[in-house]
């Protein structure tokens, strides 16, 4: 999915993605030292529109805040580029990576002057597929907060991700699910996670996730359709009594979990609440659904 003749917007121009580099001796490449976001824009009856464009760049200036990044583009120039880079790619469709990054020879462990603004735009499909995901209970766990600010988006986070979803891959299953310090159900690598039980819905509290603005989207469609949504901690044996499960993200949308580990959960993912709000989802994203 990657064109090199692709344009990105880097420091102020749009170049060819094959024209842009990066030092070797960058903090980010060493250290993992940037944050990013994950955003989506859709074709809707008005035109492309970028999803909770608002949202996804006032977490990507709290993700600079987090980890002492710089940033001196404006939520509003973000958006501002974001669509110029759209048109620019003939892009109606897309998913759009923002990632503010330390790019300049520095081998310190300091935080940098300046910093770098890369953003770049694709055709993705829905990032876990249309398929409900089997699911491994991971034996790593999430970041713990008191190390790094796991609610920042930083970039060194997903090494925790790529190794979780790796091992869970070879093992047979499609995704992991991660606990927390605690042993409480937390997320995916890339996906915040819902479970279904006697018509309510439940998911972990901020503090040990990404808060997702997916999940967000969802507590209010669901609040929208008159179902009680729970934010508390749950461990996993809790999900033996639930009737369905799903997660949700930028890049995944919704998506129905079937089972996890050996534990298949008995309703049928599309007659679940999670196919119910996927489709409002699709609706409201689209323009088909105008948000209350
Ligand atoms: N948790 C993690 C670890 C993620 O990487 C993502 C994807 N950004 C999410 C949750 C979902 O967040 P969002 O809905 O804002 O994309």
């Amino acid at each position: 999915y990657f064109n090199t003749d692709t344009l990105v917007y880097l420091d102020g121009s749009f170049v060819k993605a094959s024209e842009a580099s990066c030092s070797v001796f960058a903090q980010t490449m060493h250290y993992g030292y940037s944050v990013f976001e994950g955003i989506r824009a859709y074709k809707t009856p008005d035109g492309t529109r970028i999803f909770k464009a608002k949202e996804h760049y006032e977490r990507l200036h709290f993700s600079c805040r987090a980890v002492g990044l710089p940033l001196q583009v404006s939520v509003e120039e973000l958006i501002e580029l974001t669509y110029r880079l759209l048109d620019l790619n003939n892009l109606q469709d897309a998913y759009i990576r923002p990632l503010v990054y330390a790019g300049s020879p520095n081998m310190s462990l300091t935080t940098p002057q300046g910093s770098n603004l890369l953003i770049a735009a694709w055709e993705w499909g829905k990032y876990l597929g249309d398929k409900t995901l089997r699911v491994m209970l991971s034996s790593y766990e999430r970041p713990n907060p008191k190390a790094v600010p796991v609610e920042a988006k930083a970039s060194g986070h997903y090494v925790n991700s790529t190794i979780a979803c790796s091992d869970a891959k070879a093992k047979g299953y499609d995704e992991a699910l991660l606990l927390d310090m605690n042993g409480f159900v937390a997320e995916g690598p890339g996906a915040n996670f819902f479970y279904e039980k006697d018509g309510e819905l439940f998911t972990a509290p901020p503090g040990n996730i990404l808060p997702g603005i997916t999940r967000n989207t969802i507590i209010d469609l669901a609040k929208e359709a008159g179902i009680a949504v729970h934010e508390k901690f749950f461990t996993p044996e809790v999900l033996l009594q639930a009737d369905a499960a799903f997660m949700t993200g930028t890049a995944a949308e919704v998506v129905g979990v079937q089972s996890l580990d050996a534990h298949v959960f008995p309703k049928p993912f599309e007659e679940s609440i999670g196919a119910l709000l996927a489709r409002r989802y699709t609706d409201l994203v689209t323009g088909k659904l105008v948000p209350a």
